[in-house]
């Protein structure tokens, strides 16, 4: 149970002051979340400093001030016309105009009475070789001078929303704010000149100067470090108590294993031998097996799995097999199937589509344990689904599950091995954030025949040529993938979705030749969809971003990307792992539409280089943790506070300290491990507290 000391920080929105029902939607939006912690959290992108105080003569261009003005007169927009609303004001050193688009008359000459002195702070550019400040940011008698602060945080923002909003939420949070006790090591607080929790908040929320928002600032690392140390503990924690039980060996001796490896189209590569026998040596052991098998796109993840579930099944075991996506399961038991089937072990599908008959069907399987092999969705881990002896878990794309499912999952096998799996070529500082310290085997070789995918970046406005292409190419017996950004993205930019564009290549191509699938569509719709791909009846398939995960089509070797721009580097990488899989030469077109800077770079990276590790990398330097690959599907747990390009350095200590604190009070019983548990809460890692014994 959540402490009462973290209540108010709990509570909804709508209790600060100026948040009704209409802004706290649009607070909760820019601020991630809809309790006032979650605002608490917004920390501001800058700081604005106000305490210039030069006069009008000495003003910089394009600098923020606050000027001691006299107003002088009023000049209204002559009706009719689009000029703006101009008040003249000056001080000893010159003159300067005030600016205001639609403006309202009585509003302005209340604030600003000819004659009068005012505070005004805002923004100094000059307009024909005159200075002036459009819209000035405040205005206040010298008698109020305190109403306009020396240093203000500037948020992020979302539509409907202003700073002034923002700002007035924030200070009534922030007198909401608890003294909540100190869970972080004393030394390591004294060490960094760290505030308290409370006087961080302030000091971000609160500035003083305009250094004190900076990533790098005592306080911001502190906080970042308080979220880092959560996530560390929860992930130490869901370890431990996955250790704590023991495992069953399983140690092989069957021949299940032997057939179907004699029975692979292909001999294993080096790394998928290494890895398969690091695998099995875990197996092996008496103590639960937590091992991550991390490997590029196309590297030749499943076969790895399926060798680790061959020796579950050798050694009297059962073992499961869970895809983050409907499509992908149905996939992996097409392929996975026939190979163990052969080899004389049921096999058995299970997805939260399958019902009636055919599903109980299954759970009897799995149940009676005659299905020696299991694949589905996390359906495979409700509670209705007994397994009869349980000896290996196998997580695909498992940047795809948080966890809470992770949690479920070692719930159900008590006993029971986990493998999970990730093409996510995720550096260390992320791996560690992301996973703790799992065991890890990595396929660090593809198998062998693969040719180079050309990669080239085309503008947008050549789309007839890429079409007469693909044309051409489909004419040739090849298949492509047409892949366009999601629909709710077209904010701003008018976006191509994909049944526009698979309505305009159904002209082009004929109808028969387009498939079109997305994630809204009914499941066996897509299945359908997917298969007419797969057999080749369809030639082209448009497609969002449903196929950037696992699926496996060889013969298809063009993909097309269209608004690459707005994809994550490392999602694109995914995506361009769809080709290449066949003996075909295959080509990726990333089509772009507006191409800023870091865009281009992040495009050129990708063109010049086909190795995760590298372009993971850039991603990281170009554009920060949080965005690496598209937040959506990072798997990196989304940090609102740290950010790793910065703050990486926190992420060694903090999970160091983690395991110290857990070495000597594993229930989070003592007096810090008290704190700590508050900490937990205030990170809602509610459903970890729930697995330690009471304190
Ligand atoms: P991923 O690691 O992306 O999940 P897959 O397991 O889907 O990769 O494998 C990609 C493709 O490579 C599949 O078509 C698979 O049959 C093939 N493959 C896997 N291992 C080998 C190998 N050792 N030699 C040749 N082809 C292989
Ligand atoms: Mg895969």
């Amino acid at each position: 149970m959540r402490p009462t000391i973290l209540y108010p920080l709990f509570a909804p929105l709508t209790g600060l002051p100026g948040v009704g029902p209409r802004i706290a939607p649009l607070l909760a939006r820019a601020a991630g979340g809809e309790a006032v912690a979650d605002l608490l959290w917004h920390l501001p992108t800058a700081c604005i400093d106000r305490s210039a105080r030069p006069r009008v003569a000495d003003t910089v261009d394009g600098a923020v001030a606050t000027l001691t003005l006299e107003v002088l007169r009023h000049e209204p927009a002559p009706r009719g016309s689009r000029s703006p609303y101009r008040v003249h004001c000056a001080d000893s050193s010159g003159e300067i105009a005030l600016v205001f688009f639609h403006a309202r008359e009585d509003y302005l000459r209340a604030q600003l009475p000819e004659g009068a002195t005012r505070l005004v702070s805002g923004k100094v550019e000059r307009f024909r070789d005159s200075p002036q400040i459009s819209h000035p940011d405040y205005i206040a008698p010298l008698d109020k001078a305190d109403t306009i602060p020396a240093v203000e945080p500037l948020y992020g923002l979302t539509a409907g929303l202003t700073q002034k909003t923002v700002g007035k939420a924030m200070r009534g949070a922030l007198e909401r704010l608890p003294d909540l006790p100190e869970w972080n090591d004393p030394h390591l607080i004294r060490r960094e000149g760290w505030p308290a929790w409370r006087a961080a908040l302030e000091t971000l929320h609160r500035p003083a100067e305009a250094s004190a928002c900076a990533p790098l600032a005592p306080a911001r690392r502190r906080l970042a470090f308080d979220e880092l140390l959560a996530a560390q503990l929860a992930l130490s924690l869901v370890r431990a108590k996955a250790r704590a039980r023991p495992g069953i060996p399983l140690p092989g001796g069957g021949d299940v294993g032997a057939r179907i490896e004699a029975a692979l189209p292909f001999s294993l590569t080096g790394a998928q031998r290494r890895a398969v026998a690091e695998i099995h040596a875990d197996m092996a052991q008496p103590v639960r097996m937590l091992r991550l098998l991390q490997g590029d796109v196309g590297s030749g993840k499943t076969a790895v799995a399926l060798l680790a579930m061959a020796r579950a099944v050798d050694s009297g075991a059962q073992a499961a097999f869970m895809a983050p996506t409907d499509l992908l399961a149905r996939q992996h038991y097409a392929s996975i199937a026939p190979l163990a089937e052969a080899a004389g072990v049921r096999t058995v599908l299970l997805t939260g589509r399958d019902k009636g008959a055919e599903r109980a069907a299954a759970l009897e399987a799995i149940a009676s344990g005659v299905a020696g092999i299991a694949i589905g969705t996390h359906a495979l881990f409700q509670d209705d689904v007994n397994f009869d002896r349980l000896g290996l878990a196998i997580v695909d794309e498992q940047h795809r599950f948080g966890v809470r499912q992770r949690l479920m999952l070692s719930d159900k096998g008590q006993q029971t091995d986990l493998l999970v799996m990730t093409a996510t070529p995720i550096p260390r500082t992320l791996m560690l954030a992301a996973y703790g310290d799992m065991d890890v085997s990595r396929l660090d070789e593809r198998p062998p025949g693969r040719k180079p995918i050309d990669t080239r970046l085309v503008a947008l406005n050549r789309l007839p040529e890429v079409v007469e292409a693909v044309r051409r190419a489909t004419a040739a017996g090849r298949q492509a993938y047409w892949v366009c950004p999601r629909v709710e993205d077209a904010e701003d930019v008018p976006l191509t979705s994909v049944e526009e564009r698979g309505a305009a290549l159904a002209q082009a191509f004929g109808a028969d030749a387009v498939g079109v699938i997305h994630g809204r569509m009914k499941g066996p719709e897509r299945d359908a969809t997917m298969q007419d791909f797969l057999d080749g009846r369809t030639r082209v398939l448009v497609a969002t971003t449903v196929i950037e995960v696992g699926v496996d089509v060889p013969n298809a070797s063009i993909i097309i990307v269209e608004h690459a721009e707005r994809f994550g580097l490392a999602q694109l990488h995914q995506l361009r792992g769809r080709v290449g899989r066949g003996a075909e030469a295959s080509a990726c077109l990333l089509l772009y539409g507006n191409l800023g800077e870091t865009a281009e770079q992040r495009l050129t990276t990708l063109r010049d280089t086909d190795d995760g590790f590298v372009i993971a990398e850039a991603d990281l330097k170009l554009r920060g943790a949080g965005e690496l690959l598209g937040t959506r599907q990072s798997g990196v747990p989304e940090f609102r506070v740290a950010d790793l390009a910065h703050h990486g350095d926190l992420l060694e200590i903090a999970r160091a300290d983690a395991r110290r604190v857990l070495e000597s009070d594993p229930d989070l019983t003592g007096a810090r491990g008290g704190a700590l548990r508050t900490l937990l809460y205030l990170f809602a890692r509610d459903a970890v507290v729930a697995t330690l014994r009471s304190g």
